[in-house]
């Protein structure tokens, strides 16, 4: 048994200093990366925030509401015909992954769509991303798409981003295990890594060999989202944050005709498990919990408090653009990162 004794972060533990400078206005802040991808070759211009693959919020309205120039990773659960119509569509293709997971059925499902649609990009999810099977899966939809954008993960450290970018010829690495709002991983199986050090350690791998991060998890106020980027992060992923709006999909708690309430859960929970996988194995523990969110409107409200709290921190550290807030920032530890008084 080893221990490393190097201090890990975590999103709370730390601040961004603000800084002198000629700070640019906030409006003028560039928010949109263009990125070339490592081994699909392809090359997407947008705001790189994504909608988690969680069947609440990686929905069709979802994209529809935020892509372009947001991204939307779809749940896996659309049948094959929705996703043909879904995929005609220009801007939808270009804004939008297709979710797969282990299995042969979806990735036949994806060679189906392909074969009648314009799919672009494709998430390839796996709960632990450091399995050797995970590996092979990622490149066998390499082999057969070898210009599509893909997204795989999770995975936490820097030896399995490398591998994930070499071995199975992936664009992006999804970067997080155990942050998430409705995970319950590490409370279950003691495993994870703090995110903000997973980022920073997993990001400067990844940009070593010109690959791509994202931050997947963890993200609960646009400040978070701030620190993600900061770190090194090229694409943000939110779940529990975008739960609740007008674009979710799943069970609403309803009063008088009004939506009060979206039943929102991990994608591994017992809810997800008994409505997907004809209930929980024996073999296998949930890692993931149900909570109900409070009904929030539209979510391109929301988004704006995140695009708004990026353009202000690049205003405080004196970053023109998106792109250059890692390079501008100094991350300062902290005890007490948010004022609690009326918490
Ligand atoms: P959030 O933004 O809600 O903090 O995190 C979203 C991420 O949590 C998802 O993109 C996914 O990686 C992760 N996640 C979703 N459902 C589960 C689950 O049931 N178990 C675990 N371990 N992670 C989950």
């Amino acid at each position: 048994m080893r221990i490393d004794n190097d201090p890990k972060l975590d999103f709370d533990d730390v601040l961004i200093r603000p800084k002198r400078s000629e700070a640019p206005s906030r409006a003028s802040v560039e928010l949109e990366r263009e990125y070339r991808f490592l081994n699909g070759g392809g090359v997407w211009k947008g705001v790189p925030i994504v909608a988690a693959n969680m069947d609440t919020v990686g929905t069709f309205a979802m994209s529809e509401a935020i892509g372009p120039p947001m991204l939307t990773c779809l749940h896996k659960y659309y049948p094959e015909d929705a996703l043909v119509d879904f995929f005609r569509e220009e801007a939808h293709s270009d804004s939008t992954f297709f979710t797969i997971g282990l299995n042969d059925a979806e990735f036949d499902k994806l060679v189906a769509v392909k074969k009648k649609a314009d799919v672009r990009m494709v998430c390839v999810d796996a709960a632990n991303g450091y399995t050797k099977f995970f590996v092979e899966r990622v490149k066998r939809v390499r082999d057969a798409f070898p210009t599509m954008t893909i997204l795989a993960g999770n995975v936490a450290t820097p030896d399995m981003v490398q591998e994930l970018l070499i071995s199975g010829a992936a664009d992006v690495v999804k970067i997080g295990i155990g942050p998430g709002s409705v995970c319950t991983t590490r409370r279950t199986t003691g495993v994870g890594y703090p995110q903000l050090s997973a980022i920073i350690e997993c990001a400067d791998a990844a940009h070593g060999l010109r690959g791509h991060v994202c931050a997947d998890g963890g993200c609960r106020f646009p400040g978070d989202v701030v620190k993600a980027f900061a770190a090194g992060a090229d694409f943000v992923m939110l779940g529990g944050m975008l739960a609740g709006h007008d674009e979710c999909e799943g069970e609403w708690v309803m009063d008088e005709g009004r939506r009060v309430a979206l039943r929102f859960y991990g994608m591994s929970s017992q809810e997800a498990l008994d409505k997907y996988a004809g209930g929980r194995r024996d073999y296998r523990a949930c890692e993931g919990r149900a909570v109900s969110v409070p009904y929030k409107g539209p979510v391109l409200d929301t988004m704006q408090e995140v695009t708004g709290g990026i353009r202000s921190a690049c205003a405080y550290v004196g970053a023109t653009r998106l792109k250059d807030l890692s390079k501008c920032t100094t991350f300062v530890i902290c005890q007490r990162p948010h004022g609690s008084m009326f918490a």
